[in-house]
């Protein structure tokens, strides 16, 4: 049941002492209510809930909606908010500050003038940081969707086929599979173009001997999976098998070290220490990962000032890389969810040096 969710929020009732929180960023409005579509708040009180959205919604909020009372707003939603404040006494009203605009805080605080208005910060989208069972379903069903649809697709990965064929069949195997969509636009970074951790599919020809980073992931019910490999297109060269040995046993010692209590930081450190020592330190710029679910991106951050430390149902990427410009880059990801004594790992495309 979602509304069991809520207790997540006590903290926040309690250390700021709020009557009320006021929703609007639709992936923690879709958490803690179940409802799906691209616009609507949601109003918690300890032991009451609304849901608010307009009539273009009302009917799927009917069907959606869990441990809400719905209320169907006219032209401006923010009426019904303040209308509700006076009716109900929320004289304190967190929101989230992270995902409200400037210009929305100043028509909240003119409409809600009886009502103090408190911010909550980055710490609001914690929330979300445990998975319960439910989610690490959805989260396990859509990561093997997605390495499975990989696995289809790779005897089409080869020299003459350009980056963004490669990142458009994928799509289309994931939704014949019954993806909703991609996750995000994928990175398919072929040769020198490795050397871009972001290098999204170009219409750059993959040559004989490429090396070929393709990160990509599915998104399907709202969550979302996210894994990266490196193959090669014909036989690599020697710092090219260096480099992906050297991020595989990165990736490796990494998943090895999940386990509740290992602070984020600790974590990297396993990774990065690891490339650092075999003389590529400088060539991995970025953090080792972050956490996977609703968002694409999202809390905890792995990273080397991420004081956070993991616990068990937290769903995170472990992805090393080494980028060298005017040569090329490998990154190897998976997902993996944090258990009792380490963690499973959810995607599983090959992550052996490939030779295609
Ligand atoms: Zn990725
Ligand atoms: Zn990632």
């Amino acid at each position: 049941m979602l509304k069991n969710r809520r207790s997540c929020l006590n903290p926040f009732f309690e250390e700021f002492a709020l009557k009320a929180i006021l929703f609007t960023d639709l992936r923690n409005i879709r958490f803690l209510c179940g409802f799906t579509g691209t616009e609507g708040a949601l109003l918690i009180a300890p032991g009451h809930a609304w849901f608010l959205c307009d009539s273009r919604y009302t009917v799927q909020a009917a069907e959606e909606v869990q441990g809400s009372e719905i209320r169907e707003c006219g032209a401006v939603r923010i009426e019904t908010i303040a209308a509700l404040a006076e009716e109900y006494a929320l004289d304190r009203i967190g929101f989230e500050a992270v995902h409200t605009t400037v210009s929305s805080f100043r028509s909240l605080s003119e409409k809600l003038n009886s009502s103090e208005l408190i911010e909550l910060g980055a710490k609001l989208d914690e929330i979300r940081i445990r998975k319960d069972n439910a989610e690490i379903i959805l989260l396990s069903d859509v990561a093997t969707l997605s390495s499975q649809s990989l696995a289809a697709i790779l005897p089409g990965i080869k020299p003459g086929v350009r980056e963004e064929e490669i990142a458009l069949a994928l799509e289309i195997e994931m939704r014949h599979r019954g993806a909703d969509g991609r996750a995000f636009d994928f990175i398919v970074a072929s040769g020198e173009r490795g050397a871009m951790p972001h290098g999204v599919a170009s219409n750059k020809i993959i040559q004989p001997g490429d090396l070929v980073t393709i990160d990509f992931g599915a998104v399907k019910d709202g969550y979302h999976s996210d894994e990266t490999v490196t193959v090669a297109c014909g036989k690599p060269g020697l710092q090219a098998q260096e480099i992906h040995s050297i991020v595989r046993s990165a990736h490796d010692l990494a998943i090895r070290a999940v386990r509740p209590g290992i602070s984020c930081k600790d974590l990297d450190e396993v990774a990065r220490g690891y490339i650092r020592e075999k003389g590529y330190g400088d060539f991995f710029g970025h953090g080792l990962g972050h956490g996977v679910g609703l968002e694409i991106h999202e809390m905890p951050t792995l990273s080397p000032r991420s004081a956070t430390l993991l616990d068990e149902g937290m769903v995170i990427t472990i992805e090393p890389g080494i980028y060298i410009p005017g040569f090329g880059g490998v990154r190897i990801e998976d997902t993996v969810v944090v258990t009792g004594d380490g963690c499973t790992v959810l995607t599983s495309a090959d992550k052996q040096l490939l030779v295609l």
